[in-house]
C-alpha cells in the first residue's frame, strides 16, 4: 500500500515526500546519496531547540530567549 511518507537526509537536512510502499522505511538521498530516513509522525525539524543535532541552535535560542526575557522585565519594571 503505497503513502505519503516524509523522509530526512540528516546529512544533509532534506526533506522529501513521497508516494511510497509503507513497507520502505529508507531512501536515498538524491543530493548527497547518503541514507535518509523516514519521519514517523514527528514534527517537521524544528529550531524549538529540542533536537540534539543542533547544540549550537539551542543554545542560541536559549540565549535569545533570556535576553527578550531579560528585557522584557526591564521594560515592566520601568514602566508606568
Ligand atoms: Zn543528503
Amino acid at each position: 500500500m503505497r503513502q505519503l511518507r516524509d523522509f530526512l537526509c540528516e546529512h544533509c537536512g532534506i526533506e522529501q515526500e513521497r508516494y511510497i510502499d509503507s513497507a520502505v522505511v529508507q531512501l536515498i538521498c538524491p543530493d548527497c546519496g547518503n541514507t535518509m530516513i523516514r519521519l514517523i509522525g514527528m514534527p517537521k525539524v524544528s529550531l524549538d531547540g529540542t533536537d540534539p543535532g543542533f547544540p549550537g541552535a539551542y543554545e542560541k535560542w536559549a540565549n535569545v530567549r533570556e535576553q527578550n526575557a531579560r528585557i522584557k522585565s526591564k521594560r515592566s519594571y520601568h514602566g508606568e
